[in-house]
């Protein structure tokens, strides 16, 4: 049985698929491209196939046995057609049998995809016009990607699902016309690897390495792009959503035509394209605690590029649990923040930061706050890079750090965190045994009622009074926030200025004074003053009702 071939005669999928029956496989899948009566807006009568078969059938049986050995399948075949063929006939046939059903799909996809691609075989078109014509033979030889060459992401999500076993492409679309020479074979990285710090044994490295990213969104897209341009050997996707034509702007590789379809799937097929090297899993959920421990499984580090709290917080006790590096990144408008919590580093994690995982809408996501495109791009590359530098081991990697970035001033700041000595004995991370503990020194964990946020807040009737009472007051919003919305100060310069993300990032306010925390509307300055109080300061207070109570005064 060759495992390419040529046939003049139809071509019988019932005879091929036997030929590939084998007791030791438990999943079969096949392909057929079939002859369709329309391409680009001209009505087809019939087909012919021409090959170069010698070099051809060289080159097919190449593919096939790469992709047994690169997918660890059993058996494989594809079978083309030449000569004259009619409508609806089947013009090329993969099938692949292998023990488990994923390497069948995968294989199956890569062999159609590389015999379009490396296979010298050209088509000629006869129209119900009578005209005829070869199609591509020219063009590809000038512009081998552009014209109706075929968008292998729509092939993913829209003609070749795999779920469906049997995927149905039509010959037109996915004819294999274009000579070998005009298209790379396999993946360049020559350019990283000169690098010193890469080389062979840092692209080995990248290559033998699995990074789960979490979100496939604004940050996750640029997260993506590069750790797939790299060889990255195996990337998980995990994403819930579908794409929103409100999603473009930051999210640039998707496209308007792929709206309402899951960002998973369509970054998954965005990944194939770009280097069909990378192994990808797309999970068209959203990660939470019961699915997390199989979805992550076997990898090395956890990117997130989610816009949530909950996520967020989980991935960063998922670090504490499973012994996964995090990279934890998040955007507000013109700024960013960019963390790894390393627990094997002896990093400081996010609840040493944020002591409950109840953020939400304290601050705003993208919906809420809006976001220029960029923005994500910016903080997403920073965390392809620092994924990188984590996975290649270099230098100059964050350590208990804290990474701000103020687009809008263009300036970035790395600033000390510190892990929480609960952190250090492992009660940080919410476990049971760590809630347990927490409620028992009747701590924080329990959650935070009424009458603890009374005893936080003050109110007052203006800045003045606060001042004259000896509180220094400090704004914590971003510094956009504030230019936008300035607090009502008696004089200029007695309100100083600290946003939160760098207060509770360390920044060290002398413990016995007295301090009054604004925000927007008190919720972010009380769980500052919350945090505050955890560090030791006594007499730091939130106003209640942040600046917009201010405001209401008369
Ligand atoms: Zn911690």
């Amino acid at each position: 049985m060759a495992p390419f071939a040529f046939s003049t005669e139809p071509l019988d999928p019932q005879a091929l698929q036997a030929s590939l029956a084998d007791p030791s496989c438990g999943g079969y899948a096949a392909f057929e491209g079939w002859v369709r009566d329309l391409n680009e807006g001209r009505r087809v009568r019939r087909l012919e196939y021409e090959a170069f078969e010698a070099l051809a059938v060289r080159e097919g049986g190449r593919i096939v046995a790469e992709a047994c050995a690169r997918f660890g399948v059993r058996n494989a075949r594809c079978v083309h057609r030449v000569g004259d063929l009619a409508l609806g006939e089947i013009a090329v046939w993969v099938g692949v049998s292998a023990p488990h059903r994923d390497e069948a799909f995968r294989a199956c996809r890569w062999i159609i995809d590389e015999v379009k691609h490396r296979v010298p075989i050209w088509k000629k078109e006869h129209y119900v016009d009578g005209d005829s014509g070869w199609v591509n033979c020219e063009r590809c030889a000038t512009a081998p990607r552009e014209g109706h060459d075929h968008d292998p992401a729509h092939d993913h999500t829209h003609d070749h699902d795999p779920a469906h076993g049997h995927a149905h492409d039509h010959a037109h679309d996915h004819a294999a016309s274009t000579p070998p020479t005009t298209r790379p074979r396999n993946p360049d990285y020559s350019r990283q690897m000169t690098l010193r710090e890469v080389g062979a044994e840092g692209q080995r490295r990248l290559r033998e390495s699995a990074v789960a990213v979490v979100g496939a969104g604004g940050l996750g897209v640029p997260v993506l792009q590069y750790l797939a341009g790299a060889g990255i050997g195996r990337l998980v996707v995990i994403d819930g959503d579908a794409l929103e034509p409100s999603n473009l702007h930051r999210q640039t590789w998707y496209a308007l035509a792929d709206c309402g379809r899951p960002k998973a799937h369509l970054a998954a097929a965005r990944i194939n394209a770009l280097n069909p090297d990378v192994r990808v899993a797309a999970h068209a959920r959203r990660l939470d605690a019961d699915n997390a421990a199989l979805l992550l499984d076997g990898c090395d580090l956890m990117v997130d590029c989610s816009d949530n709290f909950a996520t967020k917080f989980l991935l960063n006790d998922l670090a504490q649990t499973l012994g996964i590096p995090a990279l934890l990144a998040s955007v507000h408008q013109f700024e960013g923040q960019l963390q790894v919590v390393d627990p094997a580093r002896g990093s400081a994690c996010l609840r040493c930061l944020w002591p409950e995982a109840t953020r939400d809408g304290v601050v705003g996501n993208c919906a809420e706050a809006g976001v220029l495109g960029p923005v994500p791009g910016v903080l997403g590359s920073l965390q392809a890079l620092e994924a990188l530098k984590i996975l290649l081991g270099l230098p100059g990697r964050l350590g208990d750090e804290l990474l701000l970035v103020d687009l809008l001033e263009a300036r970035m700041t790395r600033l000390r965190t510190g892990r929480a000595a609960a952190c250090r004995s492992g009660t940080c991370a919410p476990s049971a045994a760590g809630l347990a503990a927490a409620r028992a020194r009747g701590g924080r964990a329990s959650g935070r009622g009424e009458a603890s946020a009374a005893a936080l807040e003050l109110d007052f009737d203006g800045l003045a009074q606060a001042l004259s009472a000896g509180y220094a007051v400090i704004d914590i919003r971003d510094p956009a926030e504030s230019a936008a919305d300035p607090l009502p100060e008696p004089s200029p310069g007695v309100v100083k200025r600290i946003p939160i993300a760098e207060l509770l990032a360390g920044r060290n306010l002398p413990t016995d004074g007295r301090y009054l925390l604004v925000c927007a509307r008190g919720l972010r300055s009380r769980t500052a003053c919350e945090t505050l109080r955890e560090r030791g300061l006594q007499d730091v207070w939130s106003l209640r009702g942040g600046a917009q109570h201010l405001a209401a005064r008369p």
